[in-house]
């Protein structure tokens, strides 16, 4: 049985008290969450250590949204991997198409980043998917394959057994727009056989998130897919009653 998990991206949302007051709401209504589902938040930096207070015996995991690819030193505004950790943090989201998009992050810079959080133990979300013109193109799965291929490829299998990966095309975040089941199936199965061809049966063991406008009218569909083992919600994560409908529809 593959893990299932609903992961919350809060993108740069929230002040610190609207963030305490958003999982306090989340935390209300977690004992609603069916056994097995894990739920982690990922909140704006400055939020995470009160979060991680917060979260404390929740059993909800706490993420942050990006790191360093360096252990420390002159790099002014990065945070580094082993800082985040310190937080209490366990999950940093990694190759999320807005960084990758608006700050130039390059899969070398992303092998980097997820060598580095995985060595101090955080565990990465890594994010994969092709935007609107690669799909019309016919280029989508070539896309995917080279984004997981050059990062996700190189790592470990001890490494790969902490890692979470989410399948996010560009054109549904954020726009309304969500994959069809069928889309998100198709492509999922082919990220599985892409890990299949480096790591073989361990590919089964990897839980690959669905990610794009998924929200608690179409999240029950989408995970009703045998590749879906869940969702990287962005918009419909700053609002509770959201976030715990879309893990309540597995
Ligand atoms: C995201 O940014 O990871 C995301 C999936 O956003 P949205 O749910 O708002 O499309």
């Amino acid at each position: 049985m593959r893990r299932k998990i609903v992961a919350g991206n809060w993108k740069m949302n929230t002040t610190p008290a609207e963030g305490k007051a958003l999982i306090a709401d989340v935390l209300a209504k977690v004992g609603e969450v069916p056994a097995g589902v894990e739920l982690i938040v990922s909140t704006p930096f400055t939020h995470l250590i009160p979060a991680a207070e917060q979260l404390a015996n929740s059993g909800v995991a706490l993420a942050a949204q990006n790191c360093a690819n360096h252990e420390s030193g002159a790099y002014t505004g990065e945070v580094a991997p082993a800082m985040v950790a310190a937080t209490g943090a366990t999950y940093v989201i990694l190759g999320h198409s807005e960084r990758r998009e608006y700050y130039g992050e390059t899969d070398a810079l992303l092998l980097e980043k997820t060598k580095l959080a995985l060595k101090h133990n955080l565990a990465p979300i890594f994010c994969i998917g092709e935007k609107l013109e690669e799909r019309e193109s016919n280029i989508h799965f070539d896309v995917v394959k080279t984004q997981i291929e050059a990062v996700v490829c190189q790592l470990s299998s001890e490494e790969l057994a902490k890692v979470v990966l989410a399948y996010e095309p560009v054109w549904a975040i954020g726009t309304g727009k969500t994959a069809t089941s069928a889309q998100a199936q198709e492509m999922h199965a082919f990220i599985r056989s892409v890990l299949a061809a480096k790591f073989g049966k361990q590919a089964e063991e990897v839980a690959i998130l669905y990610g794009g406008s998924c929200k608690p009218s179409n999240a029950n569909e989408i995970f009703a897919q045998p590749d879906v083992d869940g969702g990287l919600i962005g918009g419909a994560s700053l609002v509770a009653a959201d976030f715990i409908a879309i893990a309540k529809s597995f």
